[in-house]
């Protein structure tokens, strides 16, 4: 089994750092330069199993100009050719304007949309299930799943449940 995964989120929400724990390398951030094209290939990461193949998806917040409407639309397109979604927010700076700039967009995508809660190695636990339940209430996601992207824990099962979609 192979798919395609688009991962999202608001900058510093630990998009490369995802990559670079599940591709062993720094491959992430070499190519974490501004970029003119859609999508851009990070990595592909093999089981004995499944393919998966991720992709950067810039360009998803507040335009701040006229050309960036566009812009913001085009990415929006693409996440429909995709197998899934990775939306990736932070659970220490909980929600804010860009997320739900994010999951306004989010609402013209029929693929599975992931929200990948991030550092949870900076919260304590009973501050999780609050941050959830407010997720909840805004879209309906395939799958919610807490991880800690710096210390790889539940990353993991992350895969495993990514899998089961592919
Ligand atoms: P990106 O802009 O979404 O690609 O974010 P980066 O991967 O560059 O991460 C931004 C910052 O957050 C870096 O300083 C990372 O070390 C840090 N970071 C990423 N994931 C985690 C995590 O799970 N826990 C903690 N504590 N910090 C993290
Ligand atoms: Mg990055």
């Amino acid at each position: 089994r192979s798919g395609f995964i688009s991962i999202i989120g608001r900058p510093n929400v630990g998009k490369s750092t995802f990559m670079n724990h599940v591709l062993g390398q720094k491959i992430a951030i070499m190519s974490d330069k501004p970029q003119t094209t859609r999508n851009k290939i990070q990595g592909v990461y093999t089981t004995e199993q499944a393919q998966f193949i991720f992709i950067d998806t810039p360009g998803i917040h507040k335009p701040k100009h006229k050309l960036g409407d566009f812009m913001v639309q085009s990415s929006i397109n693409s996440l429909n050719e995709v197998d899934m979604v990775m939306f990736m927010v932070n659970a220490k700076e909980g929600f804010g304007k860009g997320d739900q700039f994010i999951i306004d967009k989010l609402k013209q995508v029929d693929q599975p949309i992931f929200l990948v809660i991030n550092k949870i190695d900076e919260v304590h636990p009973d501050e999780l299930l609050p941050l959830i339940d407010l997720y909840k209430d805004k879209l309906e996601f395939a799958e919610i799943i807490p991880i800690s992207a710096l210390n790889g824990n539940n990353v993991n099962n992350l895969l495993n449940v990514m899998e089961s979609y592919l």
